[in-house]
C-alpha cells in the first residue's frame, strides 16, 4: 500500500480498492508437509528413515509462516519390529515427531480392529478415519471423521478416507467402509458451512479412487494420498492431488498460497497450491529422534536372536541348490505363502533365497535365519492365473536352471515333473495342482512375491495376471514365514516331488 501512495494519483484507482480491502486479505501460507506408507524406521541406503525426515519436517516447520505434518496411512504393519510390539513403536515415534494428524490406512487393521483401536489410544495427535464405521454403526473409538485449523484468518477443514477395499486386503474385521466419493461430499459440505475456506482430503486410497475424489464431485480442494508408494503431483486449475512415494524418503510439501480478492463486487477466497518434493538424501539425521530410533532397532535386534520352531529335517539353502531344484527349505517359504494369502499355489524365485548355508537337521530357526534367507524385504501378492499362464511360468522357471539363473522355482500346492535335456519352453511334462492334473482353462490363484508380479527373473506372464493382493496390501515374505514357523513349532519339509527332473 506504500508504494501505491507513492506513486500518487496515477494510482488512484488501485489504491481505493487496496484501502477498501479489509485487513484480512493479507495472503496467507500453509505448509502441508505430507508422507504417507512407513513402516520402516530407519534409513535404508542413506535415504528415509524417521530421523532424516524429522531434519526436514524441522526445518520446514521453522520455515512456514503455518505447517500441519500429515501422514497417508499405513504404518502400524507390516515392519519386522510390528511383528513384536504390533506397531506400539511406531506410534511412540510419531508422537515423538509431533506429527499432526493421521489417516488409518490398510495396514492400520492388520492385527485386528482391537489393535487399531489400541494404537488410536496411544497416539497424542488425532487420527481420522470418517468412512471406517466399526460393528456398533459408529466412527472406530479414537478417530475423528474431521479436523480444523486455523490458519491466519481462515479456515482449512481436513476429512480422513481409508480405502474400502481394505476388509479384502487386511483383518478389519467387524468394520465397514463407506463410499469415498460420498462420504467426502457429505462432509465437504458439512465443514463449508461450518466455515472451512478449503477443504482437504486425507485419504489412504488407491490410485484409481484418488482419481475419482479428484475428478468426481466429492467437494475436496487438496487430496493427500498414500497406499500406491507412488509420487504425484497433480494441479488441474481447481484440485491439487499429491502423494509422497513411501517410507520418507521424500518429504512431499504443497505450499498453499490463501487470499480474498474481489471479484465482481465481491470478496472471494482463493488458493493456490506449489508442490515441492524434498529428498532426505545428503540430510544430516536429527541427533535426537536417531537415537530414540536407535533404540527400538537394538531391541529388534534382540527378538531377531529368539528361536521360532525347530526344523527335524535339514535345510539347505546353498544358492546352486535353490537355482537348480526342489529343496526342503524352497518348500516351506512357498508354504508359508501360499497358507499366508489362502492361494491354491505358490511360487517362488531362487533368486531371493539368499542364506546360502546348510542347517542340520533339529536346528532352531530364528527370525534372524529367516530374515537372513529373505533379505529383500520382497512382500507375498496374490495374482489369479489361467491354467495355461501358470504352466507359461512354470516353463519359464526352469528355462535357464543350466546357467544358475535365479528363476527357479520353489513351489507349494503343485507338484511337476521337467525335463533338463529338453529345450527350454519344452521342459515341463506334467503338472498338477493339489492333487488334480492342471486345466489350461481354469483359473487358480497364485501366492509369489511382488519382485516376480512386476516380471522381475523375466516372469513377464505374471504382469498379466489379475492381481487379487497387491504389494501394498501385501505383508512381508520373512514375517510369513516366521510366523508359519512360531506357529507350527516344529516344521519338517522336505524335497518331495514338487519340482521333480526326470533326467
Ligand atoms: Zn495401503
Amino acid at each position: 500500500m506504500i508504494a501505491h501512495r507513492m506513486k500518487g494519483m496515477f494510482c488512484a484507482s488501485l489504491l481505493a480498492v487496496a484501502l477498501a480491502a479489509p485487513a484480512a486479505a493479507e495472503p496467507v501460507k500453509l505448509s502441508l508437509l505430507h508422507i504417507n506408507d512407513l513402516d520402516r524406521i530407519e534409513e535404508s541406503k542413506a535415504r528415509g528413515g524417521l530421523a532424516r525426515l524429522m531434519t526436514l519436517v524441522n526445518r520446514e516447520r521453522a520455515a512456514a509462516e503455518h505447517s500441519v505434518f500429515t501422514h497417508g496411512g499405513d504404518s502400524i504393519s507390516p515392519s519386522l519390529l510390528s511383528g513384536f510390539d504390533k506397531g506400539a513403536h511406531i506410534i511412540d515415534l510419531f508422537n515423538e515427531a509431533e506429527l499432526d494428524l493421521m489417516v488409518l490406512g490398510n495396514h492400520e487393521f492388520d492385527f485386528g480392529a482391537a489393535v487399531t483401536r489400541e494404537r488410536i489410544a496411544e497416539a497424542r495427535f488425532p487420527v481420522l478415519g470418517a468412512n471406517a464405521i466399526d460393528s456398533t454403526g459408529t466412527l472406530i473409538e479414537g478417530t475423528l471423521a474431521t479436523w480444523t485449523r486455523e490458519v491466519g484468518p481462515y479456515t482449512v477443514g481436513f476429512i480422513g478416507l481409508t480405502t474400502p477395499e481394505t476388509p479384502e486386503i487386511s483383518s478389519a474385521e467387524g468394520v465397514t467402509f463407506k463410499p469415498l466419493v460420498e462420504t467426502a461430499r457429505g462432509l465437504s459440505e458439512n465443514l463449508r458451512s461450518n466455515g472451512a475456506d478449503l477443504v482437504v482430503a486425507l485419504a489412504h486410497t488407491g490410485i484409481v479412487e484418488d482419481l475419482e475424489l479428484v475428478n468426481g464431485d466429492s467437494g475436496i480442494d487438496i487430496l493427500l494420498s498414500g497406499h500406491d508408494h507412488l509420487e504425484i503431483t497433480y494441479y488441474n486449475g481447481q484440485r491439487a492431488f499429491v502423494e509422497a512415494g513411501s517410507q520418507g524418503e521424500k518429504l512431499m510439501v504443497v505450499e498453499v498460497t490463501m487470499d480474498t480478492v474481489e471479484s465482481r463486487g465481491k470478496q472471494v477466497f482463493v488458493w493456490e497450491p506449489q508442490f515441492r518434493i524434498v529428498s532426505t538424501a545428503g540430510v544430516e539425521p536429527d541427533a535426537a529422534m536417531a537415537a530414540k530410533v536407535q533404540t527400538y532397532l537394538d531391541q529388534l535386534s534382540k527378538e531377531l536372536d529368539v528361536a521360532l520352531g525347530k526344523s527335524s529335517t535339514p535345510l539347505d539353502s546353498r544358492r546352486a541348490s535353490v537355482r537348480g531344484g526342489e529343496t526342503a527349505i524352497g518348500n516351506l517359504i512357498a508354504d508359508a505363502m501360499r497358507q499366508g494369502v489362502n492361494a491354491d499355489v505358490a511360487i517362488t524365485n531362487g533368486g531371493g533365497i539368499r542364506g546360502d548355508k546348510t542347517y542340520d537337521a533339529g536346528t532352531s530357526l530364528t527370525r534372524r535365519d529367516i530374515q537372513s534367507e529373505l533379505p529383500f524385504g520382497n512382500r507375498t501378492v496374490k495374482l489369479q492365473v489361467s491354467g495355461e499362464q501358470l504352466l507359461e511360468a512354470l516353463e519359464h522357471g526352469v528355462s535357464r536352471v543350466e546357467e544358475g539363473a535365479g528363476r527357479f522355482p520353489s513351489t507349494s500346492g503343485l507338484a511337476m515333473t521337467w525335463s533338463r535335456s529338453a529345450a527350454p519352453g519344452e521342459r515341463v511334462k506334467s503338472v498338477s495342482v493339489n492333487g488334480q492334473p492342471l486345466e489350461m482353462t481354469a483359473t487358480y490363484t497364485v501366492a509369489t512375491n511382488d519382485f516376480m508380479a512386476k516380471g522381475g527373473d523375466g516372469y513377464v506372464i505374471f504382469t498379466e495376471a489379475k492381481t487379487l493382493v497387491d504389494a501394498a496390501a501385501a505383508k512381508y515374505m520373512a514375517s510369513m514365514v516366521m510366523d508359519f514357523v512360531a506357529a507350527a513349532g516344529e516344521v519338517a519339509p522336505k524335497v518331495e516331488g514338487r519340482v521333480a527332473a526326470v533326467d
